[in-house]
């Protein structure tokens, strides 16, 4: 028997989206975005109580939701607490899965009750949360095996992939407007299977850095799959959650496709006609000025104006507190020391904001690409912090880079460059940075909380 009546149960739904919303909102700046992530879980929170109390579960169903539940929050807790940041984006990918997965589910298990009685739209929605929903789970699976190093992250182009794809993506479409009609859930079925086999055909071909594009996509993918069961059933919460994943992660993707210069439909299909930015690991052998630490703390402590471009590596290296505490010595000398915050470095959206806000940096001290790109004629010196490709020129001046038109911090710009990293392998596209043979550069090698502790120390006796 149900504890709530429909109109509470439909206002605490209300109240739930609300704080969803609130809770994208104050995901879209570093300051509130803290705040807007608790909002949003204890909107869930609201959600998840709300079913419990309105819907009326028959005899032991109701101990079976909440085994499920038990089970689901003994797996998440541990794992999202234990996780390195570095590896957030897989751990997105394979919640986003699990996500998608459980629309195609639940949409086969209303196609299996209705047996063909629903109304037209019910089952057209229906068959649109199982394709998509399937498609976005063995999609996310791929994207977290290529990332997590179980499989190469390399583009997989198989031989006839492209008209493989084509045939797929007919038979889809096909099958589903069979479903839509016919409500038959031996369709549902074939359905199901079709969506998973795209799912793996759309992101066998995509590689390298354009990994966690994809997984920004489907994550859309699965909020329009979990939006459709939402109508099906129908759940206004579903409609309205799944609603705003779709919108807010289609926008993310086309935001970070922006960032990286390209089209999402270049960087899901670009493999297949041999344009990928999959790189590879190979180290150059040509020679590059070195500096110690001592150079680099003295060029440093005489400078007037230095920009420090954090990226992947200073995530890697956890120096995100002795970068901080560089910036805050420069400054309290009296340098215009401040932070280039490319809208791609690191791994995932934000990725140096997050980072950043952990050591307490203050927001006004991290300046946006474009920004600092008019302040970099007048700095003394720009220290490239484990980035890397997000100030190779290539992505500026060479049309035949891979990764050219990604706009770019242009630290080759400034007076001097000095790159703290460990070795001469490149960034994440897999292709050589210019900048590091440029005469105004030098390199500073190891890990860059071991070098910027190194250089902490030397400053002190400057
Ligand atoms: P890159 O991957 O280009 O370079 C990282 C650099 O860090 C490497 O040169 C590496 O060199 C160095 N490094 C790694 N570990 C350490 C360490 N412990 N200490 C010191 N240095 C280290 O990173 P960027 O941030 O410049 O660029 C991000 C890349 O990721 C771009 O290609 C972007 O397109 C891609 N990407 C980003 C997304 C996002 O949303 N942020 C999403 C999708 C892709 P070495 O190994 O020699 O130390």
């Amino acid at each position: 028997m149900s504890i709530l009546p429909e109109a509470v149960a439909a206002g605490l739904y209300l109240f739930a989206a609300v704080c969803f919303i609130l809770a994208l909102k104050g995901l879209s700046s570093p300051k509130t975005a803290r705040r807007g992530n608790a909002i949003g879980a204890f909107g869930a929170l609201v959600a998840v109580i709300t079913v419990f109390l309105s819907v009326d579960f028959e005899g032991s169903r109701l101990w079976l939701a909440l085994l499920a539940l038990g089970v689901g929050s003994a797996i998440a807790v541990p794992a999202a607490r234990k996780i390195a940041m570095t590896d957030m984006p897989q751990l997105v990918a394979l919640l986003n899965g699990v996500g998608g997965g459980a629309a195609a589910v639940v949409g086969l298990i209303e196609l299996a009750e209705w047996q063909g009685q629903a109304e037209f739209l019910a089952t057209a929605s229906t068959a649109f949360a199982v394709l998509i929903g399937s498609l976005s789970f063995a999609g996310s699976i791929v994207t977290f095996l290529k990332l997590q190093g179980l499989m190469t992250a390399k583009p997989v182009i198989m031989p006839g992939a492209a008209v493989l794809m084509v045939v797929t993506m007919v038979a889809s479409a096909a099958v589903a407007v069979l479903v839509a009609f016919t409500g038959n859930i031996g369709l549902g079925l074939v359905l199901c299977l079709l969506g998973l086999v795209s799912g793996v055909m759309m992101v066998l071909p995509v590689g390298g850095a354009d990994v966690p594009i994809v997984i920004s996509l489907l994550n859309a993918f699965t909020g329009l799959a979990v939006a459709a069961s939402g109508f099906a059933m129908p759940n206004t919460l579903l409609l309205v959650a799944g609603t705003l994943v779709g919108a807010s992660g289609g926008i993310l993707t086309l935001a970070m496709a922006n960032g990286m210069g390209r089209s999402v439909l270049n960087i899901l299909f670009g493999a297949l006609k041999g344009g990928s930015t999959a790189g590879s690991t190979a180290e150059s052998n040509r020679p590059v000025r070195r500096a110690t630490p001592d150079d680099v703390a003295t060029s440093l402590a005489y400078a007037g104006k230095v920009v420090v471009v954090p990226g992947y590596g200073l995530a890697v290296a956890q120096a995100q507190h002795v970068v901080q505490e560089l910036v805050n010595s420069l400054r309290a000398r009296g340098v215009d020391a401040f932070y280039g915050i490319h809208p791609v470095a690191g791994r995932m959206p934000g990725h140096m904001n997050v980072l950043l806000a952990e050591a307490n940096v203050p927001y006004d001290l991290l300046v946006e690409a474009d920004d600092v790109n008019s302040q970099i004629p007048s700095t003394d010196i720009v220290l490239v912090v484990g980035a890397n490709d997000v100030v190779n020129p290539a992505a500026r001046d060479d049309p035949k880079s891979s990764i050219y038109g990604m706009p770019i911090i242009n630290a080759d710009h400034a007076g001097q460059v000095f790159f703290l990293k460990r070795s001469m392998r490149p960034g994440f596209a897999g292709i050589e940075n210019e900048l590091l043979f440029n005469p105004k550069t030098q390199l500073l090698f190891g890990d860059a909380k071991e070098s910027l502790s190194a250089v902490v120390a030397a400053l002190k006796e400057v």
